[in-house]
């Protein structure tokens, strides 16, 4: 289950969206962090986030990106956006996410779906601990 964690954030970075209201369950209206919109007239607000299956979704109808809450977290937070893609991990597969090892301190990297979308983890070995940290990819 990932909706609750994405809206969580939603939730986490709405102080920074200007003119942040949620419309109902499952949909907020701000303006666009990605185009300003606008730069002239600071009430318009066409950016929505929307869900859709099991995520949230983020489109403006004023410069048209459309994308996955990922990049829009990203985009306001990038130390959140971090914080963010550790948890919807942890969420999925909880028991890899920490592992003891014992050789070879450095960096591995694969690549592998995880839920459905494409992502690249990489892995860092400290103090006997392998910590995985997953980039997903829209
Ligand atoms: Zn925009």
């Amino acid at each position: 289950m990932s909706l609750p964690i994405d809206i969580k954030y939603v939730r986490l970075i709405s102080s920074r969206l200007r003119n942040f209201k949620q419309k109902n369950s499952y949909l907020w209206n701000f303006s666009c962090p990605f185009c300003g919109d606008s730069q002239t007239n600071k009430l318009k607000a066409r950016g929505y986030v929307y869900a859709k299956g099991n995520d949230l979704f983020y489109r403006c109808h004023n410069c048209g990106v459309g994308t996955n809450a990922a990049n829009l977290i990203k985009q306001v937070d990038s130390a959140l956006h971090g914080e963010y893609v550790l948890e919807r991990y942890k969420s999925g597969e909880s028991n890899t996410f920490v592992r003891k090892v014992t050789q070879h301190p450095h960096y591995t990297y694969h690549n592998h779906d995880l839920a459905n979308q494409k992502s690249k983890e990489y892995s860092n070995t400290q103090n006997g601990y392998q910590t995985c940290q997953v980039d997903i990819f829209v």
